[in-house]
């Protein structure tokens, strides 16, 4: 397992979640308790181009790697994780939906208190790096291909005009992908995505696949250490795959009934 790299994916950092992301999102003494866990045991975070970018030969990893990444771009990333990540000097990955950020691009619908690109931009200039995450936050392999492509593209390009530079990396919203996914994802330019999968991640998996491990609001500091030390993966892995069959459930159901379901992750 020497090549397996920890791959966290966190979503909300929090005092008062809103209801939707509370099991998703962790505390503020929380997460700067894990950070310390990392800091303690020699682990050095990386972003998400600097793993891939070594995966594919053009960069050495450094010892005991590990990636810290947010999902959906909640305020909190800023108000609460930045300052714990700066307090050891560590990178970051937070994967945005363009359309939930406050501001501009507002289409409403996002979960919780979102970041404004202010502080998406100040995020950026202290080190984090900045991925895509849809427009609006769809199960992608839902969508027919015109509704893919814009998704995949409207996000690319206003990452891509607020910060200057077109984002590199991707996490699948939900997790969900498929064959056609993925390589519209790659057709839209991005170099390298995330799924999810309580899995470690590792070259093998292929640099649009690669797995990630959930944290949750639940996940105890020493359940925390088990997770980046590679030892919490089977036995979380019923509970994990009877989350996926659920999801499963809610969507046959959601196209049986036509009915929106409010599912977030
Ligand atoms: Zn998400």
């Amino acid at each position: 397992m020497r090549s397996a790299v920890p791959v966290l994916m966190y979503h909300a950092v929090a005092r008062t979640p809103m209801l939707a992301t509370r099991d998703l999102s962790v505390s503020p003494d929380a997460f700067a308790a894990q950070m310390a866990v990392l800091a303690e045991r020699g682990f050095t975070p990386l972003t998400t181009s600097a793993l891939a970018a070594a995966w594919r030969g053009s960069g050495q990893l450094p010892p005991r790697p590990v990636l810290i990444t947010f999902d959906d771009g909640y305020a909190g990333v800023h108000g609460h994780a930045l300052p714990a990540l700066a307090e050891h000097g560590f990178p970051a990955t937070v994967f945005v939906s363009t359309g939930w950020l406050r501001g501009p691009y507002d289409t409403g619908g996002a979960p919780d208190t979102m970041l404004d690109w202010p502080q998406v931009r100040a995020l950026a200039a202290a080190g984090v790096e900045i991925g895509g995450h849809s427009h609006t936050h769809p199960q992608l392999d839902q969508l027919d291909d015109d509704a893919l492509w814009f998704e995949l593209l409207r996000c690319r390009e206003i990452i891509g005009d607020e910060l200057g530079t077109r984002p590199e990396s991707f996490a699948y919203p939900y997790g969900y992908s498929s064959r056609r996914v993925r390589r519209a994802v790659r057709d839209a330019g991005f170099r390298q995505a995330l799924a999810v999968g309580n899995a470690l991640g590792q070259r093998r998996q292929g640099p649009y696949a690669i797995r990630r491990l959930t944290v949750r609001r639940g996940t105890s500091t020493e359940a925390f250490t088990r997770i980046v030390e590679g030892q919490a993966i089977g036995r979380s892995f019923a509970a994990q795959h009877a989350l996926t069959q659920g999801y499963a459930m809610v969507r046959r159901t959601r196209r049986a009934y036509g009915k929106a379901f409010p599912t977030r992750d």
